[in-house]
């Protein structure tokens, strides 16, 4: 009989990155390899990495260093390197860290299992580098994944790569050109994933909005949606990276219809005055922006919405910033990632030539976070007293007894969480909650006398999820 291998998986980036990842693991526990939670004490350590922004890299190679430690000083045989930095800079990297075995481009991932075969048998032919095979063929099922998210919410990948020219960004460098799953693939999908107990979907891509034009010659994210709500055992649904430019009436109509759908949006606006999101090539002005915002508060009540916003692009001056500050104070979002503008090789605004101080960058970054973190605390305050239903997501202190859950309002690692002080509650269960205190991001909640509901499924032991472009949620994480 074969040797079947120890296998070890570091999935790092967001959560576009975990859907791979977990495909990977369901093809190598179906080949027959064994996966082992502790990379020290894998035959062959998997890197899925991450490489949209410096910070990303700086974690990726990171990471990869401290495989190469455990294959110098332990059982490692094989190690494979797969993601979106594989892709980018495996060319590069294959001199410079030779002890990794592969590197495996985005679209190569599907051969991992084999390799990781290959190792085991000492048949890997080493530092065989795989050539991406760059295709325009529909997105592939992502069925048969082993889940590393809590049983009761999975993402599901509605489409893969961009088809937008935004000039900050290496995403549609990386992941090529936008490619949607077909309808009925992503309901299967779905349906698998409810039948295994998952409550909450989580519908990722990286510009969601544009789901389904390459297939059907028209964008049809909202019929989607609407076909999603009616898969039995799904209880909630959850939209992210939704791009402004293209978020269309009939979304919001459906948004505001679909009972299904947490009245939840992440819009990564990135910037509002109007030359700078010129120059970021993102098909809105301030204008456009405003109009959203306005029409899906207006059509959608109690809706919650996160953005995110790039400070100290090219050419950004100080009265540039300031109206920026100014339209987030006005705007109110309830939700905001920040970053700094990182100058990325290969995308189209690297070579401009008026780049922002690192020091201002970071002057920006800090005022702007204040600015929303006073917003984000008084809405917290606002929250007291309220009734919601929350879905316990697990026990967050053990001593305490305090859960932690989430409302419609937050995506898990992605935002705060709502403490929960409750006896016997369940992890995936819903319960009826009164908000009776807030903790700066973070809410205090206690459940109301109702009738327990009950998860759809038992639940199964999982690994839990430590850690956690357009991409507000796009932070990298480790698992
Ligand atoms: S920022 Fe988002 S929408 Fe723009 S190119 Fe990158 S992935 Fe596409």
């Amino acid at each position: 009989m074969p040797h079947q291998p120890t296998v070890s998986l570091i999935s790092l980036g967001c959560p576009k990155t975990v859907v791979d990842s977990e495909k990977i693991l369901g093809q190598v526990a179906e080949a027959g390899g064994l996966i082992c939670a502790r990379a020290e004490d894998a035959e062959v350590i998997v890197i899925n990495t991450c490489s949209f922004i410096e910070e990303a890299i700086e974690e990726s190679l990171e990471v990869i260093h401290e495989a190469v430690a455990h294959k110098k000083a332990g059982r490692c045989r094989a190690l494979i390197v797969s993601g979106c930095l594989a892709q980018r800079f495996g060319a590069q990297l294959r001199a410079q860290i030779p002890e990794v075995d592969v590197w495996v481009g985005v679209d190569e991932e599907h051969r991992v299992a084999e390799l990781c075969r290959a190792a085991a048998e000492e048949k890997l032919e080493h530092c065989a580098r795989l050539q991406t095979a760059r295709t325009r063929e529909p997105l592939h099922s992502h069925a048969g994944r082993l889940r590393i998210t809590p049983r009761h919410y999975a993402y599901l990948k509605i489409s893969e790569g961009c088809d937008n020219v935004c000039a900050f960004c290496i995403i549609p460098k990386i992941r090529g050109r936008h490619r949607s799953k077909p309808s009925e693939t992503v309901l299967e999908e779905a349906r698998e994933l409810a039948a295994d107990g998952v409550a909450e979907l989580i519908l990722v891509a990286q510009d969601s909005t544009d789901y389904g034009r390459d297939l059907y010659g028209g964008r049809q994210l909202a019929p989607l949606l609407h076909d999603l709500a009616r898969v039995p055992g799904l209880r909630w649904m959850r939209l992210l990276y939704a791009f402004p430019a293209h978020f269309g009436d009939d979304l919001i109509d459906e948004v505001a219809a679909n009972e299904r759908l947490c009245k939840y949006l992440d819009i990564p606006i990135q910037h509002i005055n109007d030359q700078i999101l010129r120059r970021m090539r993102r098909e809105v002005g301030r204008r456009e922006t405003e109009s959203l915002i306005q029409r899906l508060r207006e059509r959608v009540p109690g809706i919650v919405l996160r953005t995110s916003v790039i400070v100290g692009f090219p050419g950004e001056t100080d009265e540039q910033f300031e109206e920026l500050v100014e339209f987030l104070h006005a705007a109110r979002f309830d939700r905001l990632g920040a970053f700094r503008y990182s100058a990325e090789e290969g995308t189209a605004a690297f070579r401009h030539p008026d780049a922002v101080p690192e020091t201002v960058k970071q002057q920006r970054l800090d005022q702007l976070m204040e600015v929303q973190k006073a917003i984000a605390f008084e809405k917290a305050r606002a929250v007291v007293g309220r009734k919601l239903e929350i879905l316990i997501d697990r026990l967050g202190d053990r001593r305490s007894g305090v859960w932690e859950g989430r409302s419609y309002g937050e995506a898990p690692e992605i935002d705060g969480v709502i403490h929960v002080q409750g006896r016997d509650l369940k992890p995936g269960g819903f319960y009826d909650c009164e908000i009776v205190g807030a903790d700066g991001y973070d809410l205090i909640a206690r459940p109301v006398a109702s009738p327990f509901r009950a998860p759809a499924r038992a639940l199964r032991v999982l690994a839990p999820a430590n850690g956690t472009g357009d991409s507000s949620s796009c932070r990298p994480r480790r698992l």
